[in-house]
């Protein structure tokens, strides 16, 4: 690529959905680099250990906590967080090297990351899934049987905490019927 196509490339746009566990976001974020062209997924560290079917560098990179640590100090993250009883982050440089490419990014994030970025790049969009009820995010989250009956409550927990802080998001979408929820994060990115 020569220097002038270089410039004359719009830069890609950053989205960053969040909201409590079990609300449905894997599969509106699955929908959504499916069916946006050129809309790419960073892939988080986490320090969390890897459940039945997860890959290192496909659903997370997979990372010690020394190494989360080491990391944090050479100022890589983007953001990082703290959430239910485990570290994530999101590569600074993952990110950049998308936008610059000309690519939107996708971000699913909890809270905290998501305000971080906002504050270091105001431009990105912050999106908020919603479950129709606490209730029915208990359903589900229970239902999904990948977490014990603490983890649940801790995900619980910080659910109505999450709730929260969703008016400061651009954008909320309620999860209610999953087809719609799926179409109307599509649009919005689009
Ligand atoms: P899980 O352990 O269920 O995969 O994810 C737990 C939570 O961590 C989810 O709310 C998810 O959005 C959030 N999360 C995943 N990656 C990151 C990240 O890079 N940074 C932050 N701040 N949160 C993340």
């Amino acid at each position: 690529m020569t220097d002038s196509t270089k410039r004359n490339r719009k830069k890609g746009r950053l989205f960053v959905l969040s909201g409590p566990s079990g609300v449905g976001k894997g599969t509106l974020r699955q929908h959504a680099l499916n069916n946006v062209p050129n809309l790419k997924y960073s892939i988080s560290c986490t320090t969390r250990k890897p459940r039945d079917g997860e890959t290192d560098g496909v659903e997370y990179r997979f990372i010690s906590h020394g190494k989360f640590k080491e990391d944090i100090a050479g100022n890589l993250f983007l953001e990082y967080a703290h959430v239910h009883e485990d570290f994530y982050g999101t590569l600074k440089a993952d990110v950049v090297n998308e936008l610059e490419k000309g690519n939107d990014v996708l971000l699913e994030i909890d809270v905290q990351g998501a305000l971080q970025v906002k504050q270091k790049m105001p431009d990105a969009v912050l999106i908020f899934v919603a479950p129709p009820g606490i209730e029915e995010l208990k359903r589900r989250l229970t239902g999904r049987h990948t977490e014990n009956d603490k983890s649940i409550n801790v995900r619980l927990n910080n659910a109505l905490k999450e709730l929260e802080l969703k008016d400061k998001y651009d954008y909320v979408i309620v999860n209610d019927d999953l087809d719609s929820a799926c179409e109307e994060l599509r649009k919005l990115i689009l």
